[in-house]
């Protein structure tokens, strides 16, 4: 199967209230997506549509026909308040996850029938995003960051190895790193906030993980690395397991950047079939 992807772009504002709450209850639930006139995002769009490709054409489907058909459905979202100005969210919030389902059925509907809608991402912010395709369950992520000294250096290598292995990253006194953690859950929504995990208690949740390690020496201060180096992949392994029971079953996929230029991602422990 080929994917073909197009990046759209809109501009829009919204407001997280649900009217039969207290505005405590709004408050706890949504923090500052609660205040009263709403506030406003530029929303990055990907549309990945797949199919049989055209031997003709070469194509899945005409990218300027597709282009034409989202930039028709967007230009109803685009400088406009979701709340307000657009038919879709009178009984559902505007939610990142309930706005890409929402733009899910128009696309799809749309569609010539020589193709089909694969995947969309939508970003709220860079570092928040939620992504569809289709199924009973949608994906949220969001990107945190902490930063933090280490040293590689296994204890069951010699010296000599360590140095030879790991080059300047084993230099006795540590270096550090400013780690970026893009965490991804999934999940069904819940009807009433729209949302496919409260999104306070994730960042509480997450926070708390992160703030053990932020501003810490991983190896001199980390139990866990103790023993283990402090590579980028045992600590995104670390982090998996720290995270995974606290989200309720909902963590689907960490993305670790060490740097700009490394990125490691884990998805759990491979499910043997039963
Ligand atoms: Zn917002
Ligand atoms: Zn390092």
């Amino acid at each position: 199967m080929v994917y073909a992807t197009r990046r759209f772009e809109f501009s829009a504002a919204h407001r997280y209230w649900r009217d039969d709450w207290s505005a405590e209850e709004n408050e706890r639930v949504f923090g500052p997506g609660a205040r009263p006139y709403g506030h406003g995002h530029n929303y990055t769009l990907d549309v990945t549509v797949t199919g049989t490709l055209d031997p003709r054409t070469g194509m899945v489907m005409n990218m300027t026909d597709l282009k034409a058909l989202v930039n028709t459905i967007l230009d109803a979202f685009d400088h406009r308040h979701l709340n307000e100005d657009t038919p879709y969210f009178r009984d559902i919030l505007p939610t990142t996850e309930n706005i890409v389902r929402v733009l899910w059925r128009l696309i799809a509907a749309h569609l010539p029938a020589e193709a089909r809608l694969a995947r969309l991402r939508l970003y709220e912010m860079q570092d928040l995003w939620a992504e569809y395709d289709g199924s009973d369950e949608t994906t949220f992520a969001r990107a945190y960051t902490f930063s933090a000294a280490h040293r590689l250096h296994a204890p069951a290598l010699s010296d000599a190895e360590n140095r030879a292995i790991y080059g300047k990253c084993n230099n006795p006194n540590g270096h550090g790193h400013n780690y970026t953690l893009e965490v991804s859950v999934c999940g069904p929504l819940d009807p009433e906030t729209g949302m496919a995990i409260d999104m306070v208690t994730m960042d509480q949740t997450v926070r708390a993980v992160l703030d053990a390690l932020d501003f810490r020496h991983l190896d001199n201060e980390i139990a866990a690395f103790a023993t283990m180096p402090s590579t980028a992949e045992n600590i995104v392994v670390y982090l998996w397991e720290q995270l995974e029971p606290r989200l309720g079953g909902r963590l689907a996929h960490l993305k670790l950047w060490e740097t700009r230029k490394n990125v490691f991602e884990y998805a759990g422990p491979a499910r043997l079939p039963a």
